[in-house]
């Protein structure tokens, strides 16, 4: 079998946690993240940060109004724990208008602090130790943590620069009957790689034969470049065992909200609900309202939002080409990767520390987004993030222009 179980050796659960992110060492201490670092150089160096994938623009006028008109209004205190009605109907009605799916919003949705509440509420109420999680490799960085946490362990399908699609041989083999949970995102952070429907089928289909659960991760749903996203739901067979996660923070540039949702059915949803309300309880009570008006936009927003943004990606990936680097193709999320083996460097760790100070440019080694086993694999790629006003993108472009001469002195 391609996909290796990880390690998994610590006792407590934050050891389990940490181990899993990376973020303990072989005496235990604990080190910073790879973001908290490159954020710090950043700052320390006055560097472009296209680190951490954030807008440095704020979203729809019309939805950060609302949130203003909701505070005055006195939405400021403990929202309902499934989140307030208008929101989870502006839910259940963009499900419908995007996708043609039927969600019952007293029964099948649930809002959460973000998706990463929800993805932590449905790993912790499915997966105990014993477990294996399948997920897509490179993967973002707080699945490790989460599986960690809750004991079970991570089987990584590996995505291959360029183009990052999976193996339909490698799904199988890393699927078995000890899966509880296939972790599925679409569009890909960090590779920007989009799933289609035939891929997603694979995964159903070994899902059911594993009697596993799927969850997905869908928080760049709006932001593709080319095909509309596929939500795993839409597939026949789907309702029974695929719970779909979905965030605002990506689609309204409001990832400091924190307004997520999980949409399943009852039977699926109930038992995340239960460890929800006792992760947060509840959040962004003046939030919700906000969110809710941001999804009953008009589908010129959505379009206009991947448009920029696919814009965006088109200065960002001329830069890294011009400066050298080979670079993938995303067609959907914040972020592109650039490999720097045509540059002559084959850590890209390496030259993440060193990029600020050679070019003024902040970037992230994909091998912060594997595990310590396959992090060779991925050695000289980087993911910069295009989330950025485009004259910034402009100007990182401009200095990264520079690079082989730096490189050369
Ligand atoms: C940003 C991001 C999240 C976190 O979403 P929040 O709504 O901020 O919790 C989850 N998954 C992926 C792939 C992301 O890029």
């Amino acid at each position: 079998m391609k996909g290796r179980i990880l390690g998994m050796d610590a006792s407590t659960p934050w050891q389990r946690t940490a181990r899993a992110a990376g973020l303990l060492g072989p005496s235990g201490q604990l080190s910073p993240t790879i973001f908290a670092e490159m954020s710090a150089l950043a700052s320390a160096t006055g560097a472009i940060n296209l680190g951490q994938g954030f807008p440095d623009e704020d979203g729809p006028a019309d939805v950060l109004e609302a949130a203003r008109r909701a505070i005055a209004e006195g939405a400021n205190q403990y929202p309902p724990g499934r989140g307030i009605p208008d929101l989870r109907a502006a839910i259940a009605e963009h499900q419908q208008r995007f996708y043609g799916l039927t969600v019952d919003p007293e029964r099948e949705i649930c809002v959460t602090a973000g998706a990463t509440e929800a993805l932590a509420a449905a790993i912790l109420a499915y997966c105990g130790p014993g477990d294996e999680i399948v997920v897509f490799e490179p993967y973002y960085d707080a699945y490790a943590a989460l599986a960690g946490l809750s004991g079970a362990q991570l089987v990584p399908v590996p995505l291959r620069f360029p183009d990052f699609q999976p193996d339909e041989a490698d799904i199988r083999a890393a699927v078995t009957d000890r899966t509880r949970l296939i972790l599925v995102n679409t569009p890909h952070n960090p590779t920007g790689t989009v799933f289609g429907p035939e891929t997603l089928a694979v995964i159903l289909e070994a899902a059911e034969r594993a009697d596993a659960l799927v969850v997905t991760d869908e928080v760049y749903e709006h932001l593709t470049f080319g095909s509309a996203h596929v939500p795993l739901s839409t597939l026949p067979g789907a309702a029974e065992r695929v719970i779909t996660i979905s965030s605002a923070g990506k689609t309204f540039s409001t990832t400091g909200w924190k307004i997520g949702w999980v949409t399943a059915s009852a039977g699926l949803l109930d038992p995340i609900v239960t460890v929800k309300q006792f992760l947060t309880y509840v959040n962004g009570a003046p939030f919700q309202p906000a969110i809710a008006a941001g999804l009953r936009l008009p589908d010129t927003f959505f379009e206009g939002a991947a448009d920029a943004l696919g814009e965006k990606r088109d200065i960002l990936s001329a830069g890294l080409r011009a400066a050298g680097f080979a670079v993938s193709n995303p067609a959907g999320s914040y972020f592109v990767i650039a490999d720097a083996a045509p540059l002559g460097v084959t850590d890209a760790a390496d030259l993440c520390r060193r990029l600020p100070e050679l070019v003024g440019v902040v970037g992230i080694p994909v091998s912060a987004f594997v595990s310590a086993d396959h992090a060779g694999d991925y050695r000289s790629l980087i993911r910069f993030a295009f989330c950025k006003k485009r004259d910034v993108l402009t100007q990182a472009s401009a200095r990264l222009a520079q690079l082989g001469t730096a490189l050369e002195t």
